[in-house]
C-alpha cells in the first residue's frame, strides 16, 4: 500500500535472530535447564521472524528449533531464520521428539504462557524430562531494543503522531466519542497501520477520570477536557501515546490540572537515562504532582515498556525493580483523575540511551484549544 506523502517509513535494517537466539542461548545458562520451550507468540516472532501462530520452539545453549503446522510450512520457509524447522502434526509427540534427540533433562517452559491444559498434554507427552516453570526469559531480552526494533518503533510512533493531527479535526462539541474514535481509527488505517494496539481511549468531561475510559456514546461538550489514548501496529511494533485536548477555552483549574501533569511529565523524561531505576522515574513524576497537592489522584504507575506488545518490561511504577538500559523504550504517562470533574493525562513514548532519552512520540506538545 503507497502512504500519503510526508509520512516516509525508514525500515532498512534486517533483524538479526541469530543474535537474538545466541542472546537467549546465554541466558539459559543461569535458568539451570538444558533446553527451553517458547510458546508465547510474540516472544518466538522475536527470536525467529515468523508472524503466524501455534508455533513452539526450543532452545538449546547449541541448537534452536521451529515448529508449527502444516497450514504454515511455506510462511516458515520464507520468515524463519536462524532455527531448524520442524512441521508437526501432533505438537507434542514432536517437541517429546526434539527432547529426547538432544537428550534434555530438564525443560524450562514460560510459566505465564503455557494454561493449565497445555501442560499437562506436556507432561504427559515428556514423561521422562522434568518440566521447569521460567519467568520472563525471553521477556527480559525483549526490553531492549536492537536497531531493527528501533527502527519499527520509530515508524509506529510516527504513524500515531499523524493519527493525532488527524485526531483534531474529529474532536469537537457535540461529537460522539466512538464515532470519532472510530473517523480517527480510519484515518490511522489509511496511514499504514496494520491495526490498533488497543481499543481507542476518548474520555470527554467527567468520563476522563476513568483512566482507561474506552470511547462511549457520550457527546463531545464545549468546557470539557478529552483524554485521548490512542496506540498503532506497524510491522508488529506498539505505538502509545495520550493528548489531553480542550475544547474550547479552558478554565482556570483545567489549565492547571494540565500544567502540573505536563510539568510532571518533563521532570519524569528529564530522569530518564540508562543506569536509573525505574522506580526514581516513577518517582519523580509521582513527587512532583503529589508537591502540587493532587498525589491521591494520580492511581497508576507512571509508564511501561512497549514493543511487540503494547504493554511489556520494563514497568514504571513505585514497586518496580527494573532498571533501564539503553535500547529500552518505555512510555512516560503521568496523569490526574478526579472524581466527577474529569482527568489529564500526557504520555509519550521514549528511547532510553546512555546520559538521557530520546522522544519518539512528538505530535502537540501543548495544551490545544478545539
Ligand atoms: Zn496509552
Ligand atoms: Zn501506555
Amino acid at each position: 500500500m503507497s502512504l500519503p506523502e510526508g509520512i516516509k517509513l525508514a525500515v532498512k535494517t534486517k533483524a538479526d535472530h541469530r543474535a537474538r537466539i545466541k542472546g537467549l542461548k546465554a541466558a539459559l545458562k543461569t535458568e539451570k535447564v538444558d533446553a527451553i520451550l517458547v510458546s508465547d507468540i510474540n516472544s518466538a516472532r522475536y527470536l525467529s521472524g515468523f508472524t503466524g501462530s501455534n508455533v513452539f520452539m526450543i532452545i538449546t545453549p547449541r541448537e534452536a528449533f521451529f515448529l508449527t503446522d502444516p497450514r504454515y510450512t511455506e510462511q516458515a520457509k520464507a520468515e524463519v531464520r536462524g532455527c531448524k524447522i520442524r512441521i508437526f502434526k501432533k505438537a507434542f509427540d514432536e517437541i517429546a521428539d526434539i527432547a529426547k534427540g538432544l537428550k534434555v533433562k530438564t525443560l524450562g517452559f514460560e510459566a505465564a504462557n503455557l494454561n493449565f491444559s497445555t501442560y499437562s498434554k506436556l507432561d504427559k507427552a515428556l514423561s521422562k524430562v522434568k518440566l521447569k516453570p521460567t519467568a520472563g526469559v525471553v521477556g527480559k531480552l525483549r526490553q531492549r531494543k536492537d536497531a531493527f526494533e528501533i527502527e519499527r518503533l520509530k515508524a509506529s510512533a510516527s504513524l500515531l503522531d499523524a493519527g493525532f493531527k488527524a485526531a483534531m479535526r474529529f474532536i469537537k462539541p457535540g461529537a460522539v466519542e466512538e464515532e470519532a474514535a472510530f473517523s480517527v481509527e480510519v484515518a490511522m488505517r489509511r496511514r499504514g497501520a496494520e491495526a490498533l494496539a488497543f481499543d481507542t481511549i476518548i474520555a470527554s468531561g467527567p468520563r476522563g477520570a476513568l483512566p482507561h475510559g474506552k470511547a462511549s456514546g457520550k457527546k463531545i461538550k464545549k468546557g470539557e477536557l478529552v483524554v485521548v489514548d490512542m496506540g498503532v501496529i506497524k510491522d508488529g511494533y506498539n505505538s502509545d501515546e495520550t493528548r489531553t485536548f480542550s475544547v474550547g477555552r479552558p478554565q482556570a483549574r483545567q489549565k492547571e490540572v494540565y500544567r502540573i501533569v505536563k510539568e510532571a511529565q518533563a521532570v519524569a523524561i528529564d530522569a530518564v537515562k540508562a543506569g536509573v531505576k525505574a522506580s526514581d522515574v516513577d518517582a519523580a513524576a509521582r513527587g512532583y504532582i503529589e508537591k502540587a497537592g493532587y498525589g491521591k489522584y494520580f492511581s497508576h504507575g507512571t509508564g511501561h515498556g512497549t514493543g511487540l506488545e503494547i504493554h511489556e518490561g520494563p514497568s514504571i511504577s513505585p514497586i518496580s525493580e527494573d532498571v533501564l538500559h539503553e535500547g529500552m523504550v518505555i512510555t512516560v504517562e503521568p496523569g490526574i483523575y478526579i472524581p466527577g470533574w474529569g482527568g489529564v493525562r500526557i504520555e509519550d513514548m521514549v528511547l532510553v540511551k546512555k546520559g538521557g532519552c530520546e522522544m519518539l512520540t512528538n505530535s502537540i506538545r501543548d495544551l490545544v484549544i478545539l
